[in-house]
Formats: structure tokens, C-alpha cells, sequence
């Protein structure tokens, strides 16, 4: 909503018609590529395998997580320059999920910035069926993450 029509509606609520407002509600647009198409599974862009994408650019919202896609992406080109090797981080963490879903598992046609979310997780084994409750669904993928993010930092110190 504009401003003034945001002013407007909330000068109706009893007790505020004489109000002013400090700050107003804001959307913002994304600048962001589509990450689907024009990414590999570390970030790189498949034609030009030496230029890297990180942040908010890569087609993810939010401020955790772009500094995550950032974290990843400078893991990711601080081992190449250094003539490492990198585990890809798994898919069952939440920073996994997520940099699997903009380089990979979203739709390029309808791909949108996307903040990270349960939705973005493989199923727990034996969760399927959706008979236990979402408590401990997610407590099944967290725990799931957290053993899954150790063994990849671990791994990282071989
Ligand atoms: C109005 C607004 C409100 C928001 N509110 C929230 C919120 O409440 N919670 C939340 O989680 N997220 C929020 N976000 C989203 C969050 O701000 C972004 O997702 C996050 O800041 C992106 O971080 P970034 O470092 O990837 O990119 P940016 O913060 O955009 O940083 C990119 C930097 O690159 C610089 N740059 C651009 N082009 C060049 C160039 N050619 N050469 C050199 N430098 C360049 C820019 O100047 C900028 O400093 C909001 C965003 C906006 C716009």
C-alpha cells in the first residue's frame, strides 16, 4: 500500500485519527539472476566458471540468509584458490537446502527470492506418512541439520 492509503486506513482505528506516523510499511523489489539457470552447485556461473555470485543476489531474501549464500560463496572460492577440495555442504542442512534450491531444485521460470523454510528440506525418513506432529517434524529436520553441519565442518578440517 502507497503511504497515503496506509495513513488513511490506520487514521479509521479509534484513538489514532489525529496520529502521525513515524514510519510507514515498505516492500522492497530484489535485484537478484536466476540462479537456477545461470548457477552451478557452488555459485559459479556455468559460462564463466571464475565469476561467483553471493548474497542476496543469488535469489535469496532475508538477511541471514544472504549472509549465508555469502559465507558459502567465500568458503567455496577461498578453496579453490587454495587448491583444496570442498565437500558440497548437504542438502539436509538448512544453508544446503537452501543453496540447493537457487542453483538447482527451484523452477527457473517462476523462480522468486526465497527465504529458507522447512518446505525446502528432503523428508525425514519415516515422517512421511504425516502422522506425527509438526513439533517434532521439526525437531527431525533440525536435529537432522545440526549432526549434518558438524560432519561438514569436520570434514573440512581433514
Ligand atoms: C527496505 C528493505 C527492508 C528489508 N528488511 C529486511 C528485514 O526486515 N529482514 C531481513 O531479513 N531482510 C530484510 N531486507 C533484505 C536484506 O536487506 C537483504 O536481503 C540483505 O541486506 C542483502 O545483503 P547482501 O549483502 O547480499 O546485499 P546488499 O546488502 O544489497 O549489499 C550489496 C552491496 O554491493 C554494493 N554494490 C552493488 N553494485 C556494486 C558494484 N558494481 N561494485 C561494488 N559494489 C557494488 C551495494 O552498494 C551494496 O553495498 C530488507 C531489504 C530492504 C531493501
Amino acid at each position: 500500500m502507497k503511504y497515503g492509503a496506509q495513513t488513511e486506513v490506520f487514521k479509521i482505528i479509534p484513538g489514532l485519527q489525529e496520529a502521525s506516523f513515524a514510519r510507514l510499511g515498505g516492500i522492497h523489489r530484489n535485484t537478484f539472476i536466476n540462479s537456477p539457470t545461470l548457477l552451478d552447485a557452488q555459485m559459479r556461473l556455468k559460462s564463466r566458471p571464475n565469476i561467483r555470485f553471493a548474497g542476496q543476489i543469488t535469489g535469496v531474501e532475508g538477511y541471514v540468509e544472504s549472509a549465508s549464500m555469502g559465507l558459502l560463496a567465500g568458503r567455496y572460492a577461498a578453496a579453490e584458490i587454495l587448491g583444496l577440495t570442498i565437500d558440497p555442504i548437504p542438502q539436509d542442512t538448512a544453508m544446503g537446502a537452501l543453496v540447493h534450491h537457487i542453483t538447482g531444485g527451484a523452477d527457473a521460470k517462476t523462480f522468486q527470492p526465497m527465504n529458507v523454510n522447512f518446505g525446502l528440506f528432503q523428508p525425514v525418513e519415516g515422517l512421511k506418512n504425516g502422522r506425527r506432529g509438526r513439533k517434532d517434524r521439526y525437531k527431525a529436520y533440525t536435529d537432522r541439520a545440526k549432526s549434518a553441519f558438524v560432519a561438514w565442518v569436520e570434514s573440512q578440517k581433514r
